[in-house]
Formats: C-alpha cells, sequence, structure tokens
C-alpha cells in the first residue's frame, strides 16, 4: 500500500468501523484546519456511506490559544446558547460524530488555567444531554488521530518537520492496522478478542484487583458489584449497532467502586491534559480518594485536575491493555491520551461510564452513588501499566486469580 492508499483506508475504516455511518444520517466532522486533505477524504466517505449531510467543524490550537489569552473571563464562564443547541440537538437526532484530532500536547502551556477551568465547567453544564448521550453510547461516536506539524514535533524533536509529520503518519497506521491486507477484517478479529476477555472478566465478578510493580504501584481497586467489563466494538444503546468510540482500541475496562483504593499508583507514562505535560507523577489513595500527589513537571495541572470538583480525585475507569500492543511496539510516546492510554494500562479519574454497570445507564446520579460509581466534570486517563506489572483479581469467596502477569494478560 502508498502512503496515499494508508490514508485512503484509515478515512474508510474511520467513517465505517468507527462512526460506523449509515444512511441517511447527519455526520460531525470536527478536525484541525491544518489537516483538512485528510478531512475532504473522510467528508466524501461519509457521504459515500449515504450520510445525507456531513456538518464540518474546523479546530485550531493557535487559535483556541489566541481566545484564552486575549478574550475575557466572561466568554469561558458563558457558553454559547446557539453552539449548545446546535449540539445537544444533533445528538438526540442520533448524528454521528467524528472528531479527528492532533493537537500540540503543550499548546495551552502558561495560558490561565482559571480560564481553561471555566470553559470546561460551562461547557459540562450546557452540554449535559450531549455529555449524557455520548457516555452512555446514546448515538455513534469516534476519535481519531491526524498527525498535524507541532503534535509530530513533540513526538519526534529529532527530526526535520515533515519528515516527523510522515512519521507520526505511519505510527497512526500501525495502531489501527493498517497496512497490508483488509485493516476492516483485522480490526473485526481484534474486537472480538477483547470481547472475549471482557466476557470471562465479568464472569469472575471480582471484588477487587491488586496492582504492583517496579517503579512502586502497590494497589487495590474495588470494583462495583454487578460491574460489566467492555472491551472491542461499542454498541450503539438505540439499535444494538457496533461502533468504535476510540480508535486505536485496545483496552477491557470496567466501573471501579469510587470508595474503595487504597495505596499507591505510580505513572508510567506522561499525561497531556488540556495542553498541559504531567511527568513522572505518584497518586496516594485511602478510602477511594487521592490523599497525597507529587509531580516531578506539571504539578500545577495535576492540582487542577483533582481539584475540580469531588468527583475528581475519585476513579472512575479501571482499564486493562497488555504489554506491549500495537501501540506501544512501536516504542513512540504519543503525547496523546488515545494513544497512549492504549499502550498501557490506565485508571480515569473522575466520571465513570454508566454502561459499565448492570442497568447503569437508566440510574439517576444518586442512584449509580450508590452503586459506587462516580460523578464529575472530568474523565483524566492516567497510565500505570509496566512491563512488570502483575495484577490479582479478588472474588467475593476469597479466590484468587491472577489477571495479569509480567504486563500481559495471565488468562
Ligand atoms: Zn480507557
Ligand atoms: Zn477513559
Amino acid at each position: 500500500m502508498t502512503f496515499e492508499e494508508k490514508k485512503e483506508a484509515y478515512a474508510e475504516l474511520i467513517v465505517k468501523m468507527g462512526a460506523a455511518v449509515r444512511k441517511g444520517q447527519k455526520v460531525v466532522v470536527s478536525c484541525p484546519v491544518e489537516s483538512y486533505d485528510f478531512c475532504r477524504m473522510v467528508v466524501r466517505k461519509a457521504y459515500e456511506a449515504g450520510a445525507e449531510d456531513v456538518i464540518l467543524k474546523w479546530t485550531d490550537d493557535i487559535c483556541s490559544r489566541m481566545e484564552y489569552e486575549y478574550a475575557p473571563m466572561s466568554v469561558f464562564e458563558n457558553f454559547p446558547e446557539w453552539t449548545a443547541l446546535e449540539r445537544n440537538t444533533l445528538a438526540k437526532n442520533d448524528a454521528a460524530f467524528i472528531h479527528l484530532t492532533g493537537s500540540d500536547p503543550e499548546s495551552l502551556k502558561g495560558v490561565d488555567t482559571a480560564k481553561v477551568k471555566a470553559y470546561y465547567v460551562a461547557a459540562d453544564a450546557a452540554l449535559k444531554d450531549y455529555y449524557h448521550l455520548q457516555t452512555t453510547m446514546g448515538f455513534k461516536w469516534t476519535i481519531a488521530g491526524v498527525p498535524t506539524h507541532a503534535w509530530a514535533k513533540k513526538v519526534f524533536p529529532e527530526l526535520q518537520e515533515d519528515v516527523a509529520v510522515t512519521k507520526l503518519w505511519n505510527a497512526v497506521f500501525n495502531t489501527v492496522r493498517i497496512g497490508d491486507g483488509n485493516a476492516a477484517d483485522a480490526w473485526m478479529e481484534h474486537a472480538k478478542k477483547l470481547a472475549e476477555k471482557a466476557k470471562k472478566l465479568t464472569e469472575w465478578q471480582f471484588k477487587s484487583l491488586h496492582y504492583e510493580n517496579s517503579i512502586g504501584t502497590d494497589f487495590t481497586v474495588g470494583l462495583v458489584k454487578n460491574h460489566i467489563w467492555e472491551g472491542g466494538a461499542d454498541k450503539d444503546r438505540v439499535n444494538g449497532a457496533p461502533f468504535f468510540a476510540n480508535m486505536p482500541t485496545e483496552e477491557v475496562f470496567t466501573m471501579p467502586d469510587r470508595l474503595m483504593a487504597e495505596g499507591t499508583l505510580v505513572a508510567s507514562l506522561p499525561l497531556s491534559e488540556n495542553g498541559n505535560l504531567i511527568e513522572n507523577f505518584t497518586l496516594k489513595f485511602k478510602r477511594g480518594e487521592v490523599i497525597d500527589y507529587s509531580a516531578e513537571k506539571g504539578l500545577e495541572t495535576l492540582k487542577m485536575i483533582l481539584e475540580t470538583d469531588e468527583g475528581s480525585r475519585h476513579l472512575g475507569e479501571c482499564a486493562l491493555v497488555p504489554y506491549p500492543a500495537p501501540v506501544a511496539e512501536q516504542g513512540i510516546l504519543f503525547l496523546d491520551t488515545l494513544y497512549d492510554e492504549n499502550a498501557a494500562c490506565h485508571f480515569a479519574l473522575g466520571a465513570c461510564y454508566e454502561t459499565n454497570l448492570q442497568g447503569g445507564a437508566e440510574m439517576s446520579e444518586d442512584e449509580l452513588h450508590a452503586h459506587g460509581g462516580n460523578t464529575s466534570i472530568n474523565h483524566v486517563d492516567f497510565m500505570v501499566g509496566t512491563k512488570d506489572l502483575k495484577i490479582t483479581g479478588t472474588r467475593w469467596n476469597g479466590e484468587k486469580i491472577t489477571v495479569f502477569e509480567n504486563g500481559k494478560w495471565a488468562f
């Protein structure tokens, strides 16, 4: 396959597998302006798949940064009504959302974090319907990467910019299994394997998982009763159709009990959050809550995440990713959570996925809390998996089963 053929195949995979666009549907595509050529490919594939209309939303790191630098606080505190109406309406009417992302991981370095926080608080309230439908799979959505110059330069600082971009494109293709052979078939085969692991783990219904490795993690997390492990294809809650919310996806994940986490978790990869990098950080938990933390770099950003709201100091997702997955195998630090979270076992601080609990999607916030689920305006994944990670599951009857050994599935 030539480079251009790979791009075509990727665009097709995003439309057909990722968002699983169906006939007559409205499709929303957001994309960095810099990647307009790839965006056009995706738009064409969407129309060819039968989209009734494709709505474009351009994004740009540099203009976003300018907004944070120049616009007054009131702009961030007041999410525009018309924008919320548009997004919520499209979500309620079962549009498919394709988010093409490719950001400089430090695009917002040094900007006023209070403005960034104000924006997220306002957006969360204004887009409540949209976010609820998104986390409960009430419409189809997918996030896929598009290499931009600024991002590629951070991943491969030693390379000349154009070379770095091409290298990052090739790395992205590898993560979604585009190469020789039919990518869609390889993708479905992979999804099937993830679903099998999820099924087995759900059957075991572990009470807790214990994590240990040589970088200092010694940590126990409780799982909610009647939790569901998910992996592979997501299912549209409305019509059961499969789609993939993340491309790539290597994880099998479930719902931790927000009040049951004890011990020390050491991050194994840097975390890029809101245009800032957090490196070499450690979180200490007691009764499910982060009670102490440290970071060699980005401590302020970590503090902002943890202090967002009550739920942001508790866990909402527990995800297993064997080492090395095609993402990790390349030995590249993508500095983008979409990729790095699929390179290693991770947890998320903040909101849980309601679908990880039997009947969770139909529960009120209070009911979800009563079952151990977590709510927050944040959902921040951070990576803890290493080559030597061992995870031992304990069932309610006390039986112990090794889930991970030397960073890989032990069953
Ligand atoms: Zn995850
Ligand atoms: Zn997550």
